[in-house]
C-alpha cells in the first residue's frame, strides 16, 4: 500500500513545479523499498547510496524528470552482466532437412498419380509429402540447372520428421528385416533397377543411406529419374512405429561435399490414394481458420510454401469473412464454378452488403504451374 501511495505521488509530481529536494524526498521513500531488495547491491554500495551522492542524484532525478520512471535504471546498478550461454551448435548426428538447391539447382519432381485408390505412390505438392505402399517402386526426378561434376552421387536418407524422434536412426522392422536375404536387409529406403547402387551405414550415427551415381540426363530428357522403395510400413511396430519420417535426398561432391539438398516426408501406407486424399482435406480445413487445427493432432503441419500463399492470399478477406476451399474434379466443372463465384463476388461489391459467408473456389496453383485438377481421374479408378 506505501509503495501504491508513492508511486501515484510520483506520478502527480511529474506534473507539479516541485523544488528538488521535496523531489528527492519523494524520491527515497519511493526507491528505498525496492533497492533494499536488489541482492546483487553491496552494503558498503546500499549505504553509499542512501547517504546520497549528490552527482548521482541530480543525474538520475534529470534523466526521471526527462523521461518518467523508469524501472530499467534499476537494473543498470548491479553489474549483473550474466554472460548468456553461448549457441550449442547443432549435433552433427541428426543429418539437416532444410532444402538447399545450391549453384546446380538441385530440385525434385514427382510423377503426377493422383488419388486413385489403386495408386500405389503418390505425391502430394501441398503437404511436400510422398504416400506409397510396401516395397512399391516410387519414381523420383531429379533436376539440375547445370552439370555437377564427375563422380557426383545422390544420397537418400531416412530421419524422423519430429524434433522428438529425430535422435532415432530409422531402420526396418525386425519383422522386415528377418524375411529378407539381402545383406542390406535392415535398410529402409533402397534404390531399384540401378547396379551401382551402394548402401551405407555410418559407424559412428548408425544412419543408414544409399547412394547412386549421378547420371546426366539421357538426350532429349530434362531429367534423371531414381527409383526408390521404401521397405516397411509407417506403422511398422519396433520400427518406425507410426512416428512420422522424411526422406533427405542430397547431391553430393566424390569427395562427399553436400552440393544440393531437398527433403519431403514419407508416408509407407496400404492406401497411398486414400492417405493423401484425407491428409490434404484436412490441411485445407486447418488453413481456412477453423478452430480444428488445434484440436486434431493428426493433421499434418501446413508449412509448405504453396499453404503459406494460399493462406496470406486469403488474410485480408478472413478478416470480414469465412472463406473456403472447395476441390474440384476437372477443369471445366473448375471453371464453371469460378464463374459462379465471380459473379457472385461481383455482385456482393455492387450490392456492397456483406453476406455472413461466401464460397470461394480456390485454384491450388503452385509456383511451378504444373498442378492439375487431375482430369479424367475418375474414369482411371473405375
Ligand atoms: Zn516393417
Amino acid at each position: 500500500m506505501m509503495e501504491e501511495q508513492n508511486l501515484d505521488s510520483l506520478q502527480l509530481s511529474q506534473n507539479l513545479p516541485l523544488s528538488q529536494d521535496s523531489f528527492r524526498e519523494l524520491w527515497e521513500s519511493v526507491v528505498t523499498p525496492s533497492i533494499s531488495t536488489f541482492p546483487a547491491a553491496t552494503d558498503s554500495g546500499h549505504e553509499a547510496w542512501r547517504a546520497g551522492e549528490q552527482m548521482d542524484m541530480l543525474l538520475m532525478q534529470d534523466e526521471v524528470l526527462a523521461n518518467g520512471f523508469d524501472e530499467k535504471l534499476f537494473e543498470q546498478l548491479p553489474p549483473e552482466t550474466a554472460p548468456k550461454d553461448g549457441v550449442t551448435p547443432p549435433a552433427s548426428t541428426v543429418p539437416v532437412t532444410t532444402d538447399y538447391p545450391g549453384e546446380y539447382g538441385f530440385q525434385l519432381r514427382f510423377q503426377r498419380s493422383g488419388m486413385a485408390k489403386s495408386v500405389t505412390s503418390t505425391f502430394s505438392e501441398v503437404l511436400n509429402k510422398l504416400y506409397c505402399q510396401l516395397a512399391k517402386t516410387s519414381p523420383v526426378e531429379v533436376l539440375v540447372v547445370k552439370e555437377p561434376p564427375p563422380g557426383a552421387i545422390l544420397r537418400a536418407t531416412a530421419v524422423y520428421k519430429k524434433t522428438e524422434h529425430a535422435a532415432g536412426v530409422v531402420r526396418r522392422c525386425p519383422h522386415h528385416q528377418n524375411e529378407d536375404p539381402a545383406e542390406h536387409r535392415s535398410h529402409l529406403i533402397r534404390v531399384e533397377g540401378n547396379q551401382r547402387a551402394q548402401y551405407f551405414e555410418d559407424p559412428h550415427t548408425k544412419r543408414q543411406s544409399v547412394t547412386v551415381p549421378y547420371e546426366p540426363p539421357q538426350l532429349g530428357s530434362e531429367m534423371t529419374t531414381i527409383l526408390l522403395s521404401f521397405m516397411c510400413n509407417s506403422s511398422c511396430m519396433g520400427g518406425m512405429n507410426r512416428r512420422p519420417i522424411l526422406t533427405i535426398l542430397t547431391l553430393e561432391s566424390p569427395e562427399g561435399l553436400v552440393l544440393g539438398r531437398r527433403c519431403f516426408e514419407v508416408r509407407i501406407c496400404a492406401c497411398p490414394g486414400r492417405d493423401r486424399k484425407t491428409e490434404e482435406e484436412n490441411s485445407a480445413k486447418a488453413q481456412n481458420g477453423t478452430k480444428q487445427s488445434k484440436k486434431r493432432k493428426s493433421t499434418p503441419a501446413p508449412d509448405t510454401t504453396s499453404v503459406k500463399k494460399s493462406k496470406s492470399a486469403s488474410s485480408a478477406e478472413e478478416e470480414e469473412k469465412d472463406v473456403y476451399v472447395l476441390h474440384v474434379r476437372g477443369r471445366e466443372r473448375f471453371e464453371m464454378l469460378k464463374k459462379i463465384n465471380d459473379g457472385l463476388e461481383l455482385l456482393d461489391k455492387e450490392s456492397k452488403t456483406k453476406p455472413k459467408a461466401s464460397v470461394k473456389v480456390e485454384f491450388p496453383l503452385p509456383s511451378c504451374g504444373k498442378r492439375l485438377m487431375q482430369r479424367g481421374e475418375r474414369s482411371d479408378s473405375d
